[in-house]
């Protein structure tokens, strides 16, 4: 009853194109569902990026040593993904979290099940955005995801303690500085786990909207495997090509 009220003030529409969506339809409408690009195994076990057979890293990660497991994402950051993005970030499109992570599920469900994951931890946002916005998108991708894998999300498990330059104009190289200790453990679960490391979680995965250079990730994932955090893993929605 409450849902088909929601679905009457707010009813679906496709995540690109923005068109209402008919009942059945779900996250695309017919004229936008070939347009996505999905990432096509085999992929980088460091970024996720597509690689060629008989390879297990991408040339930029070769002989890189990285704080996390591995990870994936599932669509390629092409155009029509950038506008739908930009809706669920700056525009308030927060029900397009649900599309997203039922495209995430479907695609990576298998691969999801077998790393046995205790908990899904959203790259935080800092305090001040999060007042701007209102809402943490990674949060919301990582909420919505829950629902669907069952796994537990934590999403202040992380903090982010420096507010950062926007990554978008900066290179790899000024990334890395601009994130360096941008995340630390939120003081409330240290104070859970102490010091004692056996109570922190085997397995997480960092989830996110958009996987870039990596920094990221490489940080969130520093501070999970600084506190104890075995196996880590990350996912995101969509990757860059490089
Ligand atoms: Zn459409
Ligand atoms: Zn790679």
């Amino acid at each position: 009853m409450l849902n088909t009220l929601i679905n009457m003030i707010y009813p679906p529409r496709c995540i690109i194109c923005d068109s209402v969506l008919k009942v059945g339809e779900k996250m695309l409408c017919p004229d936008c569902r070939d347009k996505l690009t999905y990432i096509e195994e085999p992929t980088c076990v460091c970024c996720g990026r597509e690689i060629q057979d008989d390879e297990e890293f991408c040339e930029n990660c070769v002989g890189r040593v990285l704080p996390y497991d591995c990870g994936k994402s599932v669509l390629l950051y092409d155009e029509n993904m950038k506008n739908s993005v930009s809706k669920f970030k700056y525009h308030g499109r927060q029900e397009f979290a649900i599309s997203y992570a039922k495209i995430i599920y479907d695609r990576l469900y298998d691969w999801i099940s077998d790393l046995n994951a205790e908990v899904l931890i959203p790259v935080p946002a800092h305090k001040s955005r999060l007042k701007k916005r209102g809402y943490n998108q990674a949060a919301l991708i990582a909420s919505e995801l829950s629902k669907l894998t069952k796994i537990p999300t934590i999403d202040d498990f992380l903090i982010r303690t420096k507010k950062t330059e926007r990554q978008k104009e900066l290179n790899a190289e000024e990334r890395r500085n601009n994130l360096s200790g941008a995340f630390e453990l939120n003081p409330i679960y240290f104070k859970k786990f102490g010091e004692n490391s056996e109570e922190i979680f085997g397995s997480a995965i960092i989830v996110d909207d958009i996987f870039t250079t990596g920094s990221t990730m490489e940080e969130c994932a520093s501070v999970l495997r600084k506190i104890g955090v075995r196996n880590i893993y990350f996912i995101c929605l969509c990757s860059t090509m490089i």
